[in-house]
């Protein structure tokens, strides 16, 4: 017998995709993947060589559950250099990746029925975490024409009694966005007038582009701070998406609770991936430019290769490492199963015809448009690329 929550929430429609993917790529056909959420980079030598050193030194034992305090000070310490941030230790806690990170806060700040206001296009994990937690997700679609950008009148008509907290993701998954100062202000000053929490989940705080600055919304004003729990990990800024660190630095008493379920759940993160977070997050910090720049160079191509396409669109992102293409113009053609009605339906298409996997923009609650990451090779890209348009021209 399954649970009623575990009912609550569907399989991940990527799901589908990426087990096809992978049965195609087992039968020995040539998948391009442009479904990956992760950077196709190694983690650098100098955070691998701590982990090496935390094994020979015997540091394989149970932590902290809220994680070792040399990485709650570093932590502190990257809030403090990066986000002009100041947290205590007792303000922070590690967690097993920054998903985990959010589960807990949703643990810890939900009650059956409170409601939590997700951005669309919005990361898959939200409202099922939501679900997950009793709480109930709300959606405030955004415009393709704003850039996705939050309308902050929109969002005060969503909030109810029920309203706990509102999701922030800058820059964006999947769109690339980065939200300026001023709407990170209206938000913020919603989220005191109506006592919400914000949670602001930064994880590609460093990748950014055309010179954007990241401004961490608890910057703002201590007013605001002292409702929004800051998550941030170091998987995608330092190529450890194996690793499962990730942290939450907030009001001291949510993070207590959280410590708690943590330490009645999961426990400590492993104790070697912490020793190596450490290095990552004290360590230096010059591979992140040359990773950076390929980004760029990738995401310049691709978007431009993208909007010489038949059909789509694209808008330039500003951030992570997405492109999150207007297909709408191909929704209504014609190719061998029928009628190309959704994003579901192209992707699908594109998986069988071009060999090239992606996501329909259904999976991140926008219909119309496809995600592509360009976590993967130019040449990866190049023939990617040529693939869609040859399957493409064959849609009548
Ligand atoms: C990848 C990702 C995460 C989770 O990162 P981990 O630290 O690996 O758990 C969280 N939020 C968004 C938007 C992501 O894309």
């Amino acid at each position: 017998m399954i649970s009623e929550r575990a009912n609550r929430v569907k399989p991940s429609p990527t799901l589908t995709m990426d087990t096809k993917a992978k049965e195609m790529k087992a039968a020995g056909i040539d998948v391009i993947s442009f479904g990956v959420g992760e950077p196709d980079f190694d983690t650098p030598g100098h955070i691998k060589e701590a982990a090496v050193r935390a094994l020979r030194e015997g540091k394989t034992k149970y932590t902290a559950a809220a994680g070792i305090p040399e990485l709650k000070e570093a932590i502190a310490a990257k809030l403090l250099r990066d986000n002009g941030l100041t947290y205590k230790p007792t303000e922070i806690i590690v967690s097993c990746g920054a998903k985990h990170s959010l589960y807990n806060i949703f643990q810890a700040i939900l009650s059956p029925g409170d409601e939590v206001i997700i951005p669309a296009p919005y990361w898959v994990s939200y409202p099922a975490q939501v679900l997950l937690n009793d709480g109930v997700p709300v959606i405030a679609d955004t415009r393709e024409e704003d850039g996705f950008n939050l309308d902050p009148s929109d969002l005060g008509s969503l909030i109810t009694e029920r309203t706990r907290a509102i999701i922030l993701n800058y820059p964006s998954n999947p769109t690339g966005l980065a939200y300026d100062r001023k709407t990170l202000e209206a938000v913020g000053e919603l989220a005191v007038k109506h006592n919400l929490h914000i949670v602001s989940d930064e994880v590609y705080e460093k990748l950014l582009y055309d010179g954007a600055e990241h401004i961490s919304i608890a910057s703002i004003s201590e007013e605001i701070k002292k409702r929004t729990l800051l998550v941030n990990g170091i998987s995608k800024s330092h190529a450890m998406t194996g690793w499962r660190i990730g942290y939450t630095a907030g009001p001291e008493d949510i993070i207590k609770a959280m410590t708690k379920i943590q330490g009645q759940s999961t426990s400590n993160p492993n104790s070697i991936a912490q020793w190596a977070a450490v290095e990552a997050l004290n360590g230096p910090e010059d591979f992140l430019e040359p990773m950076l720049r390929e980004f760029d160079r990738r995401r310049k191509y691709l978007v431009t290769e993208l909007n010489a396409t038949e059909g789509i669109t694209c808008m330039m992102p500003r951030g992570a490492f997405y492109a999150f293409p207007n297909v709408s113009g191909i929704l209504g053609r014609k190719g061998p199963d029928g009628e190309i009605k959704d994003s579901s339906d192209l992707a699908m298409y594109l998986l069988e015809e071009a060999r090239v996997a992606l996501v329909p923009g259904s999976a991140f609650g926008k219909e119309g448009f496809l995600r592509i990451s360009y976590a993967t090779s130019m040449e990866n890209i190049e023939e990617g690329i040529r693939r869609i348009r040859g399957a493409l021209e064959r849609l009548q």
